[in-house]
């Protein structure tokens, strides 16, 4: 009789605990510091703050609290309008929606998958005519690569608007040797449990601005005015993160630099043994940059293979290995249906191209060689 056994599930990015998490948390147990303020909490806005080198850092309990904090901050507010990369998570644009603005999405470019300047531009110009130019620009690294910033902020500086850095998936990366998320006048990071480093969920809000941040303190801790008895003036919100879970975050953080060498040395394996297939193509590393591979991501071009993206994903899925479809671009979604966007050149959207061919496989810094070498065979298999 034939039995059949399930292989061990690989997943696409599963959390990798350090060792030293349980240290800290202890701590929080024996000092009592159990809630939203405590030694990990200043320790770990402290120690994300040195390691990008801006001046100060916010812990709250998302990357997407950030992102609200954050156009809260720059007073984004009903009707204005948010620029924001469209090849991106969906929360990088539903704080946008929280304020009661509008969104209106930007393309990607080929070198980087990220914000096309060329359609920045464009969509500048269009808002400088029609007199209502955005609040704010929400650029994503996406996947660990940092964007073309130098041309992006020469843009924005010419506008004179803000940039918001959602660098919620490029901790640990840098540009022209310079920390990715320090590029906007406030930039973001997240802790979710897939992300390069976890903190089995939250957020930081950072900058060099640290009066903004003051206010960012107050606004995350219900916006409590100085008085004696409980007096609020404005709203505010409960975005603070415990002190137990800030511990786990310097566990991991203290791996951080480990986990961008695990995860790039992933990459280049998938690199060297997949890259000469017909058709393949690798996510880019733009001159002068340094992502940190968080998630391996390659395009199909079906013309030149005898595969197809599907197939691909679900040869995977046979063997109980994850592997996802890259973002489904915002401009495309049913939420975003109304929204304005601005494609990369006229009569070429990168982005919309990106997700009809790009799949992302699994990354994670704690898969094994053996698990590595599954992923490789299913995908060398099907270009037999
Ligand atoms: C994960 C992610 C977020 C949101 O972070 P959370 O901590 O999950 O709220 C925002 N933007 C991007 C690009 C992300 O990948």
């Amino acid at each position: 009789m034939e039995t059949t056994v399930l292989k061990k599930r690989i997943f696409l990015s599963f959390p990798h605990m350090s060792g030293n998490e349980m240290k800290y948390i202890e701590e929080a147990f024996q000092t009592n510091w159990i809630t939203s303020m405590g030694a990990n909490v200043d320790a770990f806005e402290a120690e994300i703050a040195n390691l990008v080198g801006l001046k100060e850092a916010v812990a709250v309990s998302s990357g997407t609290a950030a992102i609200h904090l954050a156009l809260e901050l720059l007073n984004v507010s009903k009707g204005d309008k948010v620029f924001c990369s469209s090849l991106t998570f969906v929360a990088s644009a539903n704080p946008i929606l929280y304020q009661g603005a509008e969104p209106v999405f930007i393309d990607s470019e080929p070198e980087t998958w990220n914000m096309s300047p060329l359609a920045l531009e464009r969509a500048f110009c269009d808002a400088i005519q029609l007199g209502e130019l955005p609040k704010a620009v929400i650029i994503v690294n996406l996947y660990g690569q940092p964007a073309k910033m130098d041309e992006l902020i020469a843009i924005c500086n010419h506008y004179q608007v803000p940039i918001i850095e959602d660098a919620a998936e490029s901790l640990g990366a840098s540009y022209k040797g310079k920390a990715s998320g320090t590029f906007g006048e406030l930039g973001i990071y997240s802790f979710n449990g897939n992300k390069i480093i976890t903190s089995s969920g939250g957020g930081m809000l950072v900058s060099n601005n640290k009066e903004l941040l003051k206010k960012a303190r107050f606004l995350a801790t219900q916006a409590k005015d100085d008085a004696p008895h409980y007096q609020h003036s404005v709203v505010g919100y409960n975005y603070r993160m415990s002190n137990i879970l800030a511990g786990i975050g310097r566990g991991q953080l203290e791996y951080l630099t480990h986990r961008v060498e695990t995860r790039r040395f992933i990459f280049k394996r998938y690199f060297d043994e997949l890259s000469h297939l017909p058709g393949l193509s690798f996510m880019p590393e733009l001159t002068n940059t340094r992502s940190n591979r968080w998630l391996t991501s390659f395009t199909l071009n079906e013309n030149v293979t005898n595969t197809s993206v599907n197939h691909l994903i679900s040869s995977l899925a046979d063997e109980n290995i994850e592997s996802r479809p890259v973002w489904k671009p915002l401009h495309s979604q049913p939420l975003f249906q109304n929204s304005r966007y601005y494609p990369h050149k006229l009569e070429e959207s990168v982005s919309d191209q990106l997700f009809k061919s790009g799949i992302c496989l699994p990354s994670g810094s704690n898969m094994t060689d053996e698990e590595q070498t599954r992923v490789i065979d299913v995908i060398q298999n099907l270009f037999q």
